[in-house]
């Protein structure tokens, strides 16, 4: 049997129900997408910021591959770092062993990390673990500093930092966490910082970390914070003694329209944590990036050792698409061609706004997110059962716009590399699949 190329010879119904006898996926709802009439879209390919069904449907990528593609698919330069290395070796452990990849990242990260004090770059996998890993490193940290008081961490309604149960108890949105909710890490969770001074300095001093997305919540529907929060935020930790988290898995990498969401109020934390865009969306890697003050707390005998590592931590290949991604940025100019996109994505936008259907439009940087309201006695219903921003999603594939809703709200969060024309394409597909949803 020639399992290599039997996927690419299968047609997409035969795919699709091998997928539907076999497959588990993330956050479906499997009893609908087992149902007799759901067809599931099986992709084939992608190309800058669109991506190709089997049957050859394109679509524009219009949630980046969940978020995590920069340049688009089939970058040139990520694909041959990619493959370079693959001559060499697929994948080295990093316990006690390093490689060429991981050691010249890390430095690059280092550079362009804001500030001076983030020095120091721990691997894994993924935006949950990133945030479990500054979770771990917090707690070691205050048990081998013998700082007992500090206990606890903050937190903020509607957060999201990851599905492993920590990161899952980090955050604030209940609908994701209730199955695993628990005691541990205890957590004052807050709506804004304004609740946070009223707490007052005792509370302050049993904090040990706070964790914050900074400058917009993702995965709550891209909610942008009040200007100049994450700056009152940064200036209560450092009153207090407070560790600062940033969880930039999302935020990173130009999404915003600075490389990180931070440089924005010129924060500078204890610990940055990036994932999604990190290799340009094309393999999983993650850092936890953290300060020399840290990193000295955990120096010494062996009962001192961060004993925290997965199998494919800094996997060389995705550290090579990360190094390539990162050449990207300096040689297409990506940040500086971003700021009229941005422009051009607030205009597109704009034009959705006289919309019956539509209500609230949020943008963040090169973020988006479009409200969809039920107007029709159907749509009412809809709303109320949390459906109409997938109902709206499926029609706008058929204009050629793939993406995915939170809630009610339709995503728009396209790949860096989107064009003016892809760009009002997409917002045009969201007004249509509207009007017809
Ligand atoms: C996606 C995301 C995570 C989790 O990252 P995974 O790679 O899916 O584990 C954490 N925080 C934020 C803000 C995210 O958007």
């Amino acid at each position: 049997m020639d399992l290599t190329h039997q996927p690419w010879n299968l047609s997409a119904e035969e795919l699709a129900k091998l997928d539907q006898r076999y497959i588990w996926h993330p956050f479906t709802q499997m009893a609908a997408w087992c149902a007799e009439d759901h067809e599931p879209l099986v992709l084939a390919s992608g190309k800058g910021a669109r991506v190709t069904d089997v049957q050859g449907r394109e679509y524009i990528d219009g949630n980046s591959s969940i978020w995590t593609n920069i340049h688009g698919h089939q970058h040139p330069k990520i694909t041959a770092a990619m493959r370079e290395q693959l001559d060499r070796m697929a994948h080295s452990s990093f316990l006690g062993l390093t490689h060429p990849n991981a050691a010249v990242l890390a430095r690059e990260l280092v550079t362009r990390a804001p500030g001076d004090k983030l020095t120091k770059v721990f691997f894994s996998d993924n935006g949950s673990t990133a945030n479990e890993v500054s979770l771990r490193m917090a707690l070691q940290f205050r048990a081998q500093r013998e700082e007992d008081t500090r206990t606890q961490f903050v937190a903020f309604d509607q957060a999201y930092h990851g599905d492993t149960v920590g990161a899952a108890n980090l955050s604030g949105i209940p609908l994701f966490t209730h199955p695993v909710a628990g005691p541990f890490p205890p957590v004052t969770r807050v709506a804004d910082v304004d609740e946070l001074l009223t707490l007052g300095p005792d509370f302050a001093n049993t904090v040990n970390a706070a964790i914050i997305e900074p400058l917009v919540q993702g995965p709550a529907g891209i909610r942008p914070w009040p200007k100049g929060m994450l700056r009152r935020l940064a200036d209560w930790c450092e009153e207090h003694g407070v560790l600062l988290i940033l969880d930039e898995v999302l935020t990173g990498f130009g999404r915003t329209g600075t490389l990180f969401a931070c440089e924005q109020e010129n924060v500078v934390p204890d610990f940055l944590n990036l994932a999604k865009g990190i290799t340009g969306g094309y393999l999983p890697l993650a850092v936890t990036l953290t300060t020399d003050q840290v990193f000295e707390a955990f120096l010494g005998g062996t009962d001192r050792t961060f004993y925290y590592g997965h199998s494919y931590t800094a996997n060389p290949v995705g550290c090579a698409a990360a190094l390539a991604s990162l050449e990207v940025f300096d040689e297409e100019a990506v940040l500086e061609n971003l700021q009229p996109k941005i422009a051009e994505l607030s205009r597109a936008l704009a034009n959705l706004e006289g919309l019956l259907q539509i209500g609230e439009i949020r943008q963040c940087g090169f973020l988006a997110a479009i409200e969809v309201s039920g107007i029709t006695p159907e749509g009412r219903e809809l709303a109320e059962t949390n459906q109409l921003g997938a109902a709206v999603c499926r029609q706008a594939r058929d204009f050629g716009l793939l993406t995915r809703p939170i809630r009610n709200a339709v995503i728009l969060m396209l790949p860096l590399c989107a064009t003016n024309e892809e760009i009002s394409a997409a917002c045009a597909a969201i007004g249509q699949a509207v009007i017809r949803y």
